[in-house]
């Protein structure tokens, strides 16, 4: 950092400014705005210069500057065309430590000005560091766009309610708390501006003695970038967060910082938590009037056992929302450049959990080993040997492509290809740990095509088999 942002009192300090033009007209405007004593000096001056010391209270020297009239000062602005004069007036006042500002000139000055959105009382400075004063003119424009007009009544209406937030509440959490709400209903609707305090804190206590509310939500599948913005949102409000093992500690990271994060996964020996403990702490932290997160891995309603959870909750009449992640197939399948669908290979997809215990009953294998669909399992890596048997004895071509796909999305990603009937091999021979999805169909030959994902490996071991088949055959 080359420049340090801060923001001066100027009212009723003095700044001089040197020169009569244009340049001087506009910082002129804009330390009138903050309120400062302002004396010009300049052989002349320009109309609108003239028409600006009607209007306001300015001083006018008409003359040479000369480093006495900076005795005074407390900020210096040089806007001359003249760089002489613009050089002796940065000298003289460094010579008494007053900050000086040259207009288009680092190297004479001492201070800069950023481009300024004023919502006063609030302000958004942006700076290049000088050295692109368009570049911070342009950013300044964007984030004009982005701001409600309203912001800077907004901040008036919170400073006049700060007496009695301070008198209501004791603890930090609950004035937070009052002002997080305040501000996000204010947002959604204006009218809330002019409300009178009472009747504000008056839908404040309607509103939070109501019970919590639980979110159910989806991290992705692994990439920190694959939150959806929602997803984002809502875990930095968060009172609470009961989070997977498959949720990545980059995720984590974004969760508010005193948030209480409850470890409940189910994959670790050390922590083994029940489903029907997980359900009841949902309810208990929730009937605290809380705010609680349940974060899974991918789409909490693929494959994470959002639905017993949401009925759990139904159960216990609270208030619950859902939201939706990218589940493991839609992720590892991009990020390993294999379409789930494609007109000439596959019109339908299957997500198949192979980790039911008596799946030979529940799955019918015979539906699955179809042509032109493409099979997507979760949890397969223990079954693999069974999934290939399972399929080409219900029809499915031994040679069908398959992709194991291990830590998909992340920089960890590994995707290995082969035959379905060799599909336990390549996971024992590649040692592929999980999480790892299979995917198997016709789609999978685009992958070697289509593979964009350079951070991850891509082990296409078909060559290897065909030539070991053509012994055989
Ligand atoms: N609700 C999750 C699935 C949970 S089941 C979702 O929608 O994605 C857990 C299984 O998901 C794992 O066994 C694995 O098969 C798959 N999975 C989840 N994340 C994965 C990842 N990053 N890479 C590969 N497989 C993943």
């Amino acid at each position: 950092m080359d420049y340090l942002p801060i923001t001066v009192q100027m009212q009723g300090r003095h700044c001089l400014i040197v020169g009569g033009g244009e340049v001087a007209a506009r910082k002129l405007k804009h330390l009138l705005k903050a309120k400062s004593v302002i004396s010009l000096v300049s052989l002349e001056f320009s109309e609108e210069i003239l028409a600006l010391a009607e209007q306001h209270q300015l001083e006018l020297i008409h003359g040479a500057f000369t480093p006495d009239l900076i005795k005074n000062s407390y900020l210096v602005v040089a806007a001359t065309d003249d760089r002489m004069v613009n050089r002796q007036v940065s000298i003289a006042a460094q010579k008494l430590n007053v900050w000086v500002n040259v207009v288009d000139d680092l190297e004479l000055s001492t201070f800069i000005m950023p481009a300024v959105i004023d919502r006063s009382p609030l302000l958004i400075a942006v700076s290049s560091s000088g050295i692109s004063p368009v570049l911070a003119r342009k950013i300044r424009e964007k984030i004009e766009w982005l701001l409600p007009l309203s912001l800077g009544s907004l901040l008036d209406k919170l400073k006049s309610l700060r007496p009695k937030i301070k008198k209501s509440f004791t603890d930090f959490k609950d004035k937070r708390g009052f002002s997080e709400w305040f501000i996000e209903t204010a947002l959604k609707d204006e009218n809330q501006l002019n409300q009178s305090s009472k009747k504000l804190f008056e839908s404040y206590e309607k509103q939070s003695s109501k019970a919590g509310k639980v979110y159910l939500i989806g991290a992705g599948p692994g990439a920190v970038d694959l939150l959806t913005v929602k997803g984002l949102k809502v875990i930095q409000k968060a009172d609470v967060v009961l989070y997977d093992a498959l949720v990545s500690q980059e995720i984590l990271d974004n969760i508010r910082k005193d948030a209480t994060l409850v470890y409940v996964g189910k994959r670790s020996s050390r922590h083994f938590v029940k489903q029907e403990k997980t359900n009841q702490l949902l309810v208990d932290y929730a009937q605290k009037g809380l705010s609680v997160v349940r974060l899974k891995g991918g789409d909490p309603m693929v494959f994470g056992r959002g639905g017993e959870e949401l009925q759990y909750l139904t159960k216990y009449g609270i208030n619950y929302e859902v939201v939706p992640g990218i589940t493991a197939a839609s992720g590892c399948a991009s990020y390993a450049g294999i379409p789930l669908t494609h007109r000439d290979y596959a019109q339908s997809i299957r997500l198949v959990t192979a980790h039911e215990q008596d799946d030979e009953n529940k799955v019918n294998w015979r539906s699955l080993a179809q042509d032109n669909q493409t099979l997507v399992f979760y949890m397969g890596l223990m079954q693999s040997e069974k999934i290939s048997h399972l399929l080409v004895k219900n029809g499915l071509a031994f040679n069908t492509p398959v992709a194991v796909i291990e830590k998909g999305t992340t920089s960890e990603q590994r995707v290995v290809i082969g035959h379905l009937n060799e599909l336990s091999e390549i996971i024992k021979d590649n040692s592929v740990a999980a999480p790892a999805l299979i995917i198997v169909g016709n789609v999978v030959q685009l992958a070697s095509e289509l593979n964009w994902y350079h951070s991850g490996e891509l082990i296409d071991t078909r060559t290897h088999y065909d030539q070991v088949a053509n012994q055989e055959f």
